[in-house]
């Protein structure tokens, strides 16, 4: 059967996440986006997997349902489509230790199909750090390590490097990370399959690295606050199980590719300095010899550089087998463009809750949901804003140096002629950008 999955997510016990984030709203908001199977997060905190062991049963298929599913919440009154949503027992571990001379900072994702494979990874790794000071724990011991620790422990248990280009947590990431995966994992490397690509990038760049054909390219939402998930995820076709959900990331038979967010969105797209408003593409980063023309300081390089500094292919190109994506833009955000509000004010919220009870949820409405009906239901210009969606026609304003970038789907001023009325949108705030990233056509798929 075909299934979404978002399999990087966080409970509120993580560093700077929602309190919100408990095992009852992420059922609830996977049901409100679509999504099938939803990453428990966090299973290493101690507090968290007791909540997990009292409130999920499994399902014998190595996915988790929860015993008592929300009833009288908030959310329990709105209309949208029901969802069988199950758990998978995931966790975020951040490494941090010297390795050749130089501090590596990497992010990994552990995936296990039993508690009791979790309660062994747990008993493993409380002698490394402190698993109660942050859902997404900080263990001094090398990535390689911690990798052979996950298969001492079971053969069904896994290790998925995450969001492999952020600059200073990750992989391959310009800070911190390594040149190569091999130079990470060493003689463990065989074991790795898949690779987050992170939402400050999308598989197309990463095709420009004949090195990384061998792994599937995963997305997840990172999700920090219920409302974010499935802002990016996975579609699969497959059984509904935890061995043939890995089994189609390991072989690329069942795995039906990604829904991305458009990279210019992500924090670290293009190279930059928050604080003194510089944004910059690789070229423009090189002609200031890395330093900021601000501050002087040495600037943090971004994915899109970063990426092509290690590319070996001057233009991209889709590995064998690797499958296709899908763009999306949350939909919280379109609405905020054509309401001209913010994502959280009431006037958005009020008709997303009217398009979730319309529609059924998130992801089929973006994707499925043919135009005329959403002419019908809600005007011309939602039904122009989708159809630009779903033809990739946006405005991108790229993310920086921790910033996220803006998408927008019409161009200024556009919208208020559609709408044929007086603007009412405050001027665009965005700081300068020295040399404007846009050419989405190479990415056309
Ligand atoms: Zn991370
Ligand atoms: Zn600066």
């Amino acid at each position: 059967m075909r299934y979404i999955a978002d399999l990087h997510v966080h409970s509120h016990y993580s560093h700077a996440t929602s309190k919100d984030l408990s095992l009852e709203s992420l059922y609830q908001w996977a049901q409100i986006k679509g999504i099938d199977i939803i990453g428990t997060g966090d299973f290493t905190h101690p507090q968290w997997f007791q909540e997990l062991q009292t409130k999920l049963m499994s399902d014998g298929s190595g996915f988790f349902r929860l015993k008592e599913p929300p009833q009288n919440s908030a959310l329990s009154d709105l209309k949208h489509q029901g969802r069988d949503v199950r758990f998978c027992l995931t966790t975020e571990i951040s490494t941090i230790y010297s390795h050749g001379n130089q501090l590596h900072k990497n992010h990994h994702l552990l995936y296990a199909p039993d508690l009791e494979t979790v309660s062994k990874i747990n008993t493993k790794l409380a002698g490394m750090g402190n698993l109660n000071a942050d859902g997404r724990p900080i263990l001094r011991l090398p990535a390689r390590d911690l990798l052979e620790i996950v298969l001492e422990v079971s053969d069904r248990a896994y290790l998925i490097p995450a969001h492999i280009w952020t600059p200073w947590f990750s992989t391959l990431g310009s800070k911190a990370g390594y040149n190569s995966i091999e130079a990470c994992f060493r003689d463990l490397t065989a074991h790795i399959f898949a690779l987050e690509t992170g939402l400050s990038s999308d598989p197309v760049m990463n095709w420009k690295l004949s090195a990384l054909d061998c792994y599937t390219m995963i997305s997840n939402s990172d999700a920090h606050s219920p409302q974010k998930l499935g802002r990016e995820a996975n579609l699969f076709d497959t059984d509904l199980t935890y061995n043939a959900m890995f089994e189609a990331l390991k072989t690329r038979q069942g795995f039906l590719g990604t829904f991305e967010f458009f990279p210019e969105g992500g924090k670290y797209h293009m190279d930059g300095h928050r604080k003194c408003g510089i944004c910059l593409d690789p070229t423009a980063t090189q002609a200031y010899k890395g330093l900021c023309p601000v501050c002087s300081k040495p600037l943090t390089v971004g994915v899109l550089h970063r990426v092509e500094e290690l590319a070996d292919r001057p233009q991209p190109r889709q590995p064998e087998g690797a499958p296709n994506f899908e763009y999306l833009i949350p939909l919280p955000e379109i609405l905020s463009e054509i309401k001209s509000a913010s994502p959280n004010s009431k006037v958005v919220q009020q008709q997303f809750w009217q398009i979730i009870g319309a529609f059924g949820n998130e992801f089929t409405f973006l994707r499925k949901v043919p135009l005329e009906d959403i002419q019908q239901h809600l005007g011309q210009v939602f039904a122009e804003a989708i159809r630009r969606l779903r033809n990739q026609q946006v405005c991108l304003t790229p993310g920086y140096d921790g910033l996220y970038g803006t998408i927008h789907v019409f161009q200024p001023g556009e919208l208020q002629q559609l709408n044929g009325q007086r603007s009412l949108r405050a001027t665009n705030a965005n700081p300068p950008v020295a040399a404007a990233y846009s050419s989405k056509d190479t990415y056309q798929i």
